[in-house]
């Protein structure tokens, strides 16, 4: 892979400065267009940075010493929000960027929060689960001062989990309460009086929903990616724009065929949405390589294989996924690169590069990770008349669904998976309106458009924001 010579967070800035291009001189009066000059300084870093020192103790009774950050970005329209990250390449400047993704993130979903990200420097493969348990709680403690329900809200992301949200809220919980208990410093968002543990929970999304967590939520992310996909090519059919020949399918949508980089909680969830859906995903890959599969695979049967055997290559002939269908083991990079109509990166960023972009053969690209693509190859995808889907909209149905477990956590409600599901598309659909809307108007990418529009929002949250707010 080509992800160490790639700096996220400069991409990511290079990525603002397209839409800040793209908005100069709009906005009539000399007021509006200073406003948005700061508001544009303020997006150029991040608001706060915490590095936490981690020690814990291992199973053999030494103890390790681990790294671990929490960017807060911005929060002009609301708390900071966004996934824990534990991975052994996690560094400040991923960080940092992923951060500023999901501020722009946040405003392109319209949900009421600015942009975090938290991630540990860990292969958690090679702990324990009690290892892994002792880490997630230590680091929760050495955030605990600056995250809370109405200051700072994480969630997963890659290599954590529902259970790992789920011990994280426990020990939040625990230590501010025993802090309330000693009558110590506890921050003035979490000073309620009676003090109500019970609010504490909407600090974490993404738990189980036997923590509090809201129905659909795992499955939110890979769900929302189909919406927002179905949305897509509506809009291109309806602008008569399915003129390259892979989009023409059989009757619509159905049928069209898809490759799915990376079989996670994204990766897989987005699989299985997609199939439900009428598409035929033909290919998937993870960390140790890939499988095609021209007549379809089946995502649950894939996963149940995968979880057995420990990985996914050779799981194209396993049980009845063998009796239905034939398939061949693949490379990486060969799925990136499979004749399909839609290829899906649902793994990590910096994947879609100059060198292999010219050999995309999709004619959409929907981007489920975050930062897959450079903006180098942005650049070619654009020339060949490639659309993509960005992330910053494509996967926004994860931290929806995080913001309505936020809002039931809040109200002491639990919604149905119906009513959830059904505010999702809502949501999806509208945000997908705004980013076509804002790239016929401007004349950009729907990249370009999400950041023009995330940052019209951001500036007319009338905030700038500040840490501790
Ligand atoms: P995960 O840890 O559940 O899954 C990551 C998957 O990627 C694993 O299957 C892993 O084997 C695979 N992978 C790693 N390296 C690979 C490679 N070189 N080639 C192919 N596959 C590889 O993580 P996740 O939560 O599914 O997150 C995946 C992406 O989606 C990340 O970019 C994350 O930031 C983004 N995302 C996640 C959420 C969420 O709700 N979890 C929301 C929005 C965006």
């Amino acid at each position: 892979m080509h992800r160490m010579e790639q700096n996220p967070f400069r991409n990511a800035m290079a990525q603002l400065e397209a839409a800040a291009r793209a908005l100069r001189g709009r906005g009539e009066r000399e007021t509006e267009k200073r406003q948005r000059a700061v508001t544009l300084q303020m997006l150029r870093q991040p608001q706060r940075e915490i590095h936490v020192t981690i020690p814990v103790t291992m199973d053999d009774g030494r103890t390790r010493i681990f790294r671990g950050y929490r960017v807060q970005y911005n929060n002009a329209r609301g708390p900071y929000k966004g996934g824990i990250r534990f991975h052994q390449r996690v560094d400040l400047d991923e960080v940092r960027a992923l951060a500023f993704w999901m501020t722009i993130k946040c405003a392109v979903a319209d949900v009421p929060f600015g942009g975090g990200k938290g991630g540990v420097v860990v292969d958690p493969k090679a702990l324990s689960r009690g290892e892994l348990e002792r880490l997630s709680r230590a680091y929760v403690r050495g955030i605990a001062d600056v995250i809370g329900p109405h200051k700072d809200v994480p969630a997963p992301d890659i290599n954590t989990n529902s259970t790992i949200m789920g011990w994280m809220s426990d020990e939040f919980i625990a230590f501010i309460t025993s802090e309330v208990q000693k009558g110590k410093n506890v921050p003035h968002s979490l000073r309620v009086k009676p003090f109500d543990s019970s609010i504490l929970r909407a600090t974490f999304t993404g738990k189980s929903v036997s923590d509090g967590g809201s129905e659909g939520r795992e499955e939110a992310t890979g769900r929302g990616g189909l919406y927002v996909l179905q949305a897509v090519l509506a809009k291109r059919k309806a602008e008569r724009n399915t003129t390259l020949p892979l989009l023409k399918g059989r009757g619509g949508q159905e049928g069209l065929t898809v490759a799915v980089q990376g079989f996670g909680n994204v990766g897989y969830n987005v699989a299985k949405a997609l199939v439900q859906a009428g598409f035929t995903v033909v290919a998937v890959s993870d960390s140790r390589g890939g499988i095609y599969v021209p007549g379809g695979v089946n995502p649950q049967l894939t996963m149940a294989c995968k979880k057995e055997k420990g990985y996914l290559a050779g799981c194209y002939c396993s049980g009845s996924v063998c009796d239905l269908t034939k398939g061949r083991q693949i490379s990486q990079e060969e799925l990136l690169e499979l004749p399909v109509a839609i290829l899906v990166p649902a793994a990590l960023e910096n994947v879609i590069t100059k060198e292999n972009a010219p050999k995309i053969k999709a004619n959409v690209i929907l981007e489920m990770a975050n930062g897959p693509t450079t903006p180098e190859a942005d650049e070619i995808l654009r020339e060949r008349g490639i659309t993509v889907i960005p992330d910053v909209l494509a996967n926004c149905g994860g931290v929806t669904v995080s913001a309505f477990e936020w809002e039931q956590n809040l109200k002491g409600e639990h919604w149905a998976e119906e009513a959830v599901n059904r505010k999702l598309r809502t949501k999806m659909e509208a945000a997908t309106d705004a980013v076509w809307e804002a790239a016929k108007a401007y004349g950009t990418t729907l990249r370009t458009a999400a950041f023009t529009l995330a940052v019209e929002r951001i500036l007319q949250s009338g905030e700038h924001g500040r840490p501790g707010d």
